[in-house]
Formats: structure tokens, sequence, C-alpha cells
């Protein structure tokens, strides 16, 4: 078993933009701006918007975090994405999920200019991913590519098995392993909460994408020898001996599975990471583009 390092593989990113961003800085010319919306007090989002725009000012970015209180109505918070997409001075706009029931995220995500929509959620961005060309990817599955990448893993001919439907993890993710590109060519079936035989679905493939939000969901008994695991799970599940009062879990059981696979990646330190590097390269990209291209 091998681990498949997310904190590794995003710190050679970081440090790439790091040298891109401070060569900007020294010829004077505009630097990457990412602003971050959060609306109300969940501690997961808080953390995830945090540890987004904490790595943007490591590697030299600018990055502005603005917080609505829940009681936001779906006009005003619409209103503000409007201004920062008239804003010339804002790269990525990221509005962070889930939102107050109030909202429609479906509307917001729509309100934000495809040319700063890093998050890669963006209908535009959406279907430019489908047809192949060039836009914004969404960051968890570009990470999870990224990573691919990284360790070289050949994924040809490959049958991946997706758990997982969402549009901002699985139905991407399904999309991206198809593709005719590297990584990608694999055969992929993607499973969800209705799938009947999912354990025999499992036991065929030979890259595994869990991303269902149940901790240790996938067990050693539903992986062939050899298996590629990638987690994208996060839960926080209780544990007093933590100073926070909780732990995080993957979808996967690490102990077992990691056991039967030839490569895995870790919760923490595994996907996070590459969602946090892949966000900061479409901020870098979404920045040249419009200044520099
Ligand atoms: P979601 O709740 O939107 O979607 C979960 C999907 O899992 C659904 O499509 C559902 O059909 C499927 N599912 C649920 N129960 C199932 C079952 N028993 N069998 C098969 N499929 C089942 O979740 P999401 O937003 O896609 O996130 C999934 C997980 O990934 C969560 O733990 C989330 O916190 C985590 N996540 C991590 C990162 C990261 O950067 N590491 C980024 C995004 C999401």
């Amino acid at each position: 078993m091998q681990i498949l390092d997310g904190k590794k593989a995003a710190q050679v990113i970081r440090d790439r933009l790091k040298l891109d961003t401070a060569q900007l800085a020294a010829e004077g010319k505009k630097i990457p701006h990412l602003v971050a919306i959060l609306v109300g007090n969940n501690g997961a989002s808080e953390s995830y918007v945090g540890g987004k725009v904490k790595a943007c000012e490591e590697v030299g970015f600018k990055s502005t975090f603005i917080r609505f209180e829940d009681n936001i109505s779906e006009r005003e918070l619409l209103n503000q994405v409007s201004g920062l997409n008239d804003d010339p001075d804002v790269d990525g706009i990221l509005v962070q999920l889930p939102l107050p029931k109030q909202i429609s995220p479906e509307k917001v995500i729509n309100t934000i200019d495809p040319l700063k929509d890093v998050d890669g959620f963006h209908s535009e961005n959406v279907g430019k991913m489908v047809q192949g060309l060039s836009g914004f990817l969404p960051a968890t599955p570009f990470g999870i590519m990224l990573l691919l990448e990284h360790y070289k893993i050949e994924t040809k001919g490959k049958h991946a098995v997706v758990i997982g439907r969402s549009n901002i993890v699985g139905r991407p993710m399904s999309i991206l392993l198809s593709n005719n590109a590297y990584p990608g060519n694999c055969t992929v079936t993607i499973c969800h909460s209705q799938t009947k035989n999912l354990k025999e679905i499992c036991l065929q493939g030979d890259l595994i994408v869990a991303a269902l939000g149940k901790p240790e969901f996938l067990k050693a008994d539903m992986v062939k020898d050899g298996v590629i695991i990638i987690d994208v799970g996060i839960t926080r599940v209780p544990d007093s001996t933590k100073k926070s009062g909780f732990k995080l879990k993957g979808d996967v059981d690490f102990e077992n599975v990691s056991l039967k696979s030839s490569w895995i990646t870790p919760v923490p330190g595994g996907v996070g990471p590459m969602t946090i590097a892949a966000l900061m390269k479409n901020t870098f990209r979404s920045c040249a583009m419009k200044n520099f291209d």
C-alpha cells in the first residue's frame, strides 16, 4: 500500500504558485485576489473557508473573507455577488455551501461571473467541462485529477467506480475520469443512494472514489486487491480525546481497506489539501486570463 499524499502534492503546487505570484509582484503586475463568502456560523464551513483564505495568503494572493448573518436575504446576497463581479480587483469568488434555506444555491452560483467562478460550479463551466472545453474545473474533482497526475497513476482503461452523484464531487468526477485525456480514459460507473448492488460494483472497481459522506462506509470486503482508493469524505465524529471534541473521518475504513489497496488517500491529508490547491490554481488562472493573456 502506498499513500497518495495530498499534503505533499499540494505543497508542490503551492510552492509553484508562490514563486509565480512573487514574480507578478516583482514585475508590478496584479496579484490574484480571492473573495470567500460565508453565510451563517456552521463550524465545519467556517474552518473550510478559513483554510482556503489562509492558504491564499501563504502563497501571496490577496484574499478577503466576507461573512453574512444566516438571515441575509437571497436578494441581498445576489447583490453582493454582483458587486464583486463588477470589481476588477476581484479574480475569484467563492460562496461556501451549504447556504441557509431561504437562499437558492443554484441562483447564487449562477450569478457569479463564470470568469470568476473558481469553484467551477457555474452552469457555463460545468457545460464546458462536459464538452471538454477550457473552463474552471470544480475544485475537488480537479484536485483529485492533480493528485493522480502527481503520482503518475495510470488510469487508462481502468474501471472507475464513483460513489456519490453530487454536483460538486461525484458527478463531475465521473465526467473527468471518463474524458479522453490523462488522467481519464476510465470506464466509469457512478453509484448513489439508490444503487442496488453496490458491493458487487465496488468489487469490480480498479479505482474507487468514495464521496458519500458516511464515515468508514467502504469496507475491505467491498474492494478487490490492488484497488486505488480516493477517499473524499470528511465527517466530524465526536472524540473526547481531541481538544476540538471531534476527529475527521473519511468514507473509507482506512485501516482495513489500505491492506488491500495499491494506493490510497488518507483523511485528513488526502483530497482536502488538493481541493484547496486546485482552487488556488483556478484563482491564479482567472487573474492571468483577465490581466496578462
Ligand atoms: P452529498 O451529500 O451532496 O452527496 C452524497 C452522495 O452520496 C449522494 O449523491 C448520494 O446519492 C450518495 N449516497 C448517500 N448514501 C449512499 C449509499 N448508502 N450508497 C451509495 N451512495 C450513497 O455530499 P457531497 O457534497 O458530494 O460530499 C460527500 C463527502 O465529501 C462529504 O463527506 C463531504 O464533506 C466531503 N467533501 C470533501 C471535500 C474535500 O475537499 N475533501 C470536498 C467536498 C466534499
